[in-house]
């Protein structure tokens, strides 16, 4: 039960470099509920973050409009991260949160 509040509590009070890790990668990590909460929490307070929030939106978009002929060069449309690399990532803020 304690373990829970510490986590609960962690995501509450999520830093700048947490935060931004979930923004570049929000579609695919499928963030929990606390998670979402934290991060829409963190949102409203910090102007950093929405700037960064909206470049990624950006830098998305300019991806799925890329042209043709990028993709010949072997440029993908998918800004999707690799299975493992989203499970590091989970893992990561597993631990932060489990330290504070
Ligand atoms: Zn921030």
């Amino acid at each position: 039960m304690i373990e829970k509040i510490k986590q609960t509590f962690a995501v509450a009070n999520m830093n700048c470099r947490e935060a931004s890790v979930l923004l570049a990668n929000v579609d695919e990590l499928e963030l929990s509920r606390w998670h979402r909460f934290g991060l829409w929490a963190h949102l409203l307070v910090c102007g950093t973050c929405r700037q960064f929030r909206d470049q990624m939106r950006f830098l998305k978009q300019l991806v799925a409009s890329a042209p043709t002929e990028l993709l010949d060069l072997g440029f993908s449309r998918s800004t999707r991260l690799s299975t493992q690399c989203a499970s590091r990532i989970k893992a990561l803020l597993r631990e932060e949160a489990s330290k504070q």
